[in-house]
């Protein structure tokens, strides 16, 4: 006897030359630590019960296994061990996990560890060539964030394509420190990109299509965006697509009470290779009806940040 789950629908794009037949299905959800929920966050119109793991753990599950991702990119992981990885790895999939150095989870009294980023992909349709686990640097001095970069090649069509997870310094005042992180990441991701191994082909590597996932714990009008934007990579944010004029980042991708006043902002961003990607469909955001008077997370939703699902496919090679 809980609400009913939050419903959404695919808003289908009709730009380029149609949805191919098998896209790649992508998620990105921070999916709330246990530890921070139930101990540090004080969303303070969430009842406790609401917050319990035993309750929370199958609202997450049953979230991802709705629109079950090829590839599946999580924040605030802490209980990968125990419960994601291995109901996960049962469902096909294949994953990796990095834990943040000093997760604030560990002051939690009663905590399963560490929190972290875990980047999970469908066994059947991707083959990993290489994954690493990455320490964000601010100037060359490591910080508390963390990325996971995993290379995959399409079974089916043979294609590359390099995926990244990641969870950006949180709160107001640390602007700087995102962006450097985010700098920082891209110029560990270009690396990568090119010190890999040319394909069967020889196809020239900045032809490996890109896919970075993250909380970015940024708006749209701060650096770390604007940087991304602007890279480069030439990487485009996928929910812009859901706006009328295609443009326009969704007004909220979390929204949350606490007992400093309520919060609704965007934070969240799939970002893909424009060039070498096309998006065939979005997920809507729910309204915010549908998320209710006490906001996130709730007895309907386990976490106060959305789940962003898109349909991606690879552009025709010229
Ligand atoms: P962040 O500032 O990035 O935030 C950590 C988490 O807090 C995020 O998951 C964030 O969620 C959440 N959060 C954001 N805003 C609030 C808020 N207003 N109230 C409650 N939670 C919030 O943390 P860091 O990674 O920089 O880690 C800082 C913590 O790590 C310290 O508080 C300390 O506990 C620990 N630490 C310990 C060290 C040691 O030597 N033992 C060294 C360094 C850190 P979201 O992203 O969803 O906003
Ligand atoms: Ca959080």
């Amino acid at each position: 006897d809980r609400p009913p789950r939050i419903h959404r629908k695919f808003t289908f794009l009709s730009d380029g030359d149609g949805a191919s037949s098998s896209p790649i299905r992508v998620m990105q959800w921070n999916i709330l630590a246990q530890a921070l929920g139930e101990g540090l966050d004080s969303f303070i119109k969430c009842p406790m019960e609401a917050l319990s793991w035993s309750r929370r753990k199958y609202l997450i599950l049953e979230e991802i296994l709705t629109y079950r991702p090829h590839i599946l990119c999580l924040q605030e992981v802490d209980h990968y061990y125990d419960t994601l990885q291995p109901v996960l790895s049962g469902l096909g999939y294949s994953s990796n996990f990095c834990p943040k150095p000093w997760s604030p989870c560990l002051d939690v009294e009663g905590n399963n560890g560490p929190d972290g980023c875990a980047l999970f992909f469908d066994q059947s349709r991707f083959e990993c060539l290489d994954s690493v686990s990455i320490r964000l640097s601010a100037m060359r001095i490591p910080t508390n964030q963390v990325a996971v970069v995993t290379m995959l090649r399409c079974r089916s069509t043979g294609r590359y394509l390099c995926v990244a997870v990641t969870h950006l310094k949180a709160r107001s005042g640390w602007e700087w420190l995102r962006s450097a992180q985010g700098s920082d990441l891209l110029r560990q991701l270009q690396n990568l990109v090119q010190k890999h191994p040319a394909g069967p082909m020889g196809a020239p590597l900045s032809d490996i299509p890109l896919l970075v996932c993250g909380d970015f714990n940024a708006v749209p009008t701060e650096e770390v965006y604007r940087r991304f934007a602007a890279s480069p990579l030439g990487l485009n944010s996928a929910y812009k697509k859901l706006s009328h004029d295609g443009l326009t980042e969704p007004e909220y991708t979390t929204w949350k009470i606490r007992p400093t006043g309520e919060c609704c902002s965007t934070l969240d961003y799939i970002w893909y290779s424009q060039d070498s990607l096309r998006v065939d469909s979005v997920l809507d955001m729910p309204t915010e009806e549908q998320i209710g008077p006490n906001r996130l997370p709730s007895f309907s939703y386990p976490s106060d940040h959305l789940s962003l699902v898109c349909d991606l496919s690879f552009k025709e090679k010229e």
